[in-house]
């Protein structure tokens, strides 16, 4: 690929929202079809080095300063490929978004945690929320991920998502049914376990806290590595009275992890 050249002060002005910063970028870089070239992106964006070492405890680091002149980048080897391309677009938000305050001088340390579900202060939670946002709407911005909403909910569907954008499964299935507008919930589970769950805005909360047993499962079939879509009981997954029929499907992961597609077949009004 050739250099990607992009306007840094067109992206500043818009970075006072991390939306309007990554829909920016998007503009200036015109039509993509594959994967978003992070890397380049950033490397376009004044962040002048990128390296890649064993961390513990920490997925990404940015070394930066208040006036955001420079910016380096340190990502997890022991992470894969996919994670790391999430960090670094994490780490590019905090770096764009220049109220964020580091968390020691000049220098953001963010954790696996901070990536999925962050805690601590309320300026810790908002700013590693900023950088997801950044993140996913960098990796995967709304075009690109319309036409595959335009196909019948499936995990197959978030599969494919996956491979096309170079995301992680999950990240992938969390922006599919963050962005649907039919009735779909993402639970992550591990071990039968509730971890977390992303819903479009369309399902109704799902009320588990981690760590909570989940409802039997839908056995997956020899043609793997997704389970049916199959019927399920509104009761066992603790909705009351939903607006309609329930179905799941199920992936299972590595590390006895598994991503969990419900969703209710709703009379749609004409
Ligand atoms: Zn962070």
């Amino acid at each position: 690929m050739t250099d990607i050249v992009l306007d840094r002060i067109a992206v500043d002005d818009a970075a006072s929202s991390p939306e309007r910063a990554a829909a920016e970028i998007h503009r200036q870089l015109g039509t993509l079809t594959g994967a978003v070239p992070v890397f380049e992106i950033a490397r376009a964006l004044d962040i002048e080095q990128i390296h890649q070492h064993p961390l513990r405890g920490f997925e990404a680091m940015l070394l930066t300063a208040p006036e955001r002149d420079f910016g380096q980048v340190l990502l997890n080897s022991n992470s894969n490929p996919r994670r790391r391309r999430y960090s670094l677009a994490h780490e590019l938000g905090h770096f764009l978004c220049t109220w964020h305050r580091p968390s020691a001088e000049n220098r953001f340390a963010c954790s696996r945690g901070d990536m999925v579900s962050p805690v601590g202060s309320a300026q810790h939670i908002a700013q590693e929320r900023e950088a997801n946002v950044f993140a996913i709407e960098l990796l995967a911005p709304r075009h690109l991920v319309a036409p595959f909403l335009k196909r019948l909910p499936d995990l197959d569907v978030i599969l494919a998502l996956h491979k096309r954008l170079d995301i992680s499964k999950v990240a992938a299935g969390r922006r599919y049914v963050g962005l649907h507008h039919a009735p779909l919930a993402l639970v992550v589970a591990k071990s039968g376990q509730f971890l977390y769950a992303e819903r479009s805005a369309a399902f109704p909360f799902l009320p588990f806290e981690r760590g909570d047993q989940l409802p039997d499962l839908p056995a997956i079939g020899r043609d793997g590595p997704t389970s049916e879509v199959t019927d399920a009981d509104a009761a066992d997954w603790r909705l009351h009275r939903p607006p309609g029929q329930l179905f799941c499907q199920v992936l299972e992961q590595e590390d006895s992890h598994a991503l969990i597609l419900l969703q209710l077949d709703v009379e749609e009004d004409e």
